[in-house]
């Protein structure tokens, strides 16, 4: 398949659905918590799904309901659902499909909010996991066997930057009727999984998307359902069958509204849904941009680094990875490479010597950002996990920005004279 990325369309597209030609140009909010209904027949209309009208805010919001459309546009999905913050989204799609005595397989490095909801979270709730390699076909085909609920995974491991076999893993997926969920969010408009045969795809919208950092937000975005012949209708999704027939193409919202957001409120607000719009506008630019940054910069570090520290990124020769991003990201895996320093100490040089870089857990951000691995967000994880997921002791994560790609790869490397 081509996975080329018509920027130019996307710039279009964003744009033009974020704006309106009458009226108010830009998006309007609608901070209302609850909604007046005409009359009872309307309420009752409303709560049964027959009146598409606002029923309360929890359950969604029309500022929240154009953000969903456009990027419902953007992945190629069917319909979206606005959330909280990307941890939110997650969560919303895990509980709305897992039971306690299910299984949820999870393939390759994790970031750690995601790794600890599975791992700590869900298991206190009975519900069951493994975690594999992401090259390990064997174990993922044995598990898609043995009959596991979901499978997730990232578009890119955060931070170790491995990079799946997206395709192989979706088409398995759906050779054993088993839901796949993808996190997009290092990679909006690079890689569109709904497109490629996923049935969701989550992003944290706090990252790319908006990419100002002024707004905490998720999103998941579903595929259209085949009311006659669709994965859902397997008997392991038997707890859901009833919504399917109810709900047909469209169902993954209710399911997803009905069995979480409803009942644990990780909703959107309509401000944070704004905001994120007003950073959608200039995705498509702003991608393009920070992923010629990151190959210009990894290369110059690559060439220019002192000894002792090495900079990992899947476009360079020398990563394991690189013939599958050349063959399968094109245009880039997106903001983040990393830099090893061999001891946290060095680490902690470098970054407290940096100039322009800001310190923060964040990504996806118009400003370069760094990060110690091991001493934050891997602080609580024991020393075998952090190996699982790439996090060795002198990591730092570096998310590129739109600055000037030279100006940014001198401050890494006058930051790297002081080793
Ligand atoms: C940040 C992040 C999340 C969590 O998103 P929040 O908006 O912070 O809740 C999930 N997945 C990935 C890959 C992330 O980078």
């Amino acid at each position: 398949m081509n996975n080329k990325t018509d920027f130019n369309h996307f710039n279009t597209l964003l744009v033009q659905n974020v704006g309106s030609k009458v009226g108010p140009i830009a998006p309007t909010i609608t901070p209302s918590a609850a909604f007046g209904y005409e009359d009872a027949e309307q309420a009752e209309g409303i709560f049964s799904a027959q009146v598409n009208k606002p029923l309360y805010a929890r359950v969604g919001n029309p500022t929240n309901a154009k953000l969903e459309s456009i990027v419902a546009k953007v992945e190629g999905g069917f319909g979206a659902i606005a959330t909280s913050s990307g941890m939110g989204a997650i969560s919303m799609v895990c509980t709305a499909f897992l039971s306690a005595g299910d299984e949820i397989l999870c393939i390759g490095g994790f970031f750690g909010g995601t790794y600890s909801l599975v791992n700590e979270t869900l298991s206190r709730f009975g519900v069951s996991n493994s975690f594999c390699e992401v090259n390990d076909f064997t174990h993922i085909e044995n598990k898609l066997k043995s009959g596991v609920k979901m499978v997730l995974f990232e578009s890119v491991g955060n931070p170790s930057l491995t990079l799946p076999d997206v395709q192989g893993i979706i088409d398995l997926c759906n050779q054993y009727d088993t839901l796949v969920m993808i996190d997009n969010t290092a990679t909006p408009l690079l890689l569109r999984p709904l497109e490629m045969g996923a049935d969701i795809v989550v992003h944290s919208s706090t990252k790319n998307m908006s990419g100002h950092s002024a707004a905490l937000g998720g999103i998941a975005v579903f595929r259209e359902v085949d009311p006659q012949d669709d994965k859902l209708l397997h008997e392991k999704y038997a707890d859901v069958h009833k919504i399917v027939k109810k709900m047909g193409k469209k169902a993954f919202i209710p399911i997803c509204k009905k069995r979480a957001i409803r009942d644990y409120g990780m909703t959107a607000n309509a401000f944070g849904s704004f905001m994120t719009m007003i950073g959608l506008e200039t995705l498509s630019l702003r991608v393009e941009r920070v992923n010629k940054s990151v190959e210009t910069i990894a290369n110059q570090l690559e060439q220019k680094l002192p000894k002792g520290v090495t900079v990992n990124h899947p476009c360079l020769v020398s990563s394991p990875d690189n013939a599958r991003y050349l063959s399968d990201f094109p245009d880039g895996c997106g903001p983040l490479l990393t830099l090893d320093c061999g001891t946290k100490e060095n680490a902690f040089k470098l970054l407290n010597a940096l100039i322009l870089v800001t310190q923060t857990a964040n990504i996806g951000d118009n400003r370069t950002l760094a990060l110690h691995m091991q001493s934050t967000i891997y602080s609580d994880f024991d020393a075998e996990t952090r190996k699982f997921l790439g996090v060795t002791d002198g990591l730092i994560r570096v998310s590129i920005g739109l600055e000037d790609p030279t100006v940014i790869a001198e401050d890494f490397l006058e930051a790297a004279q002081e080793l």
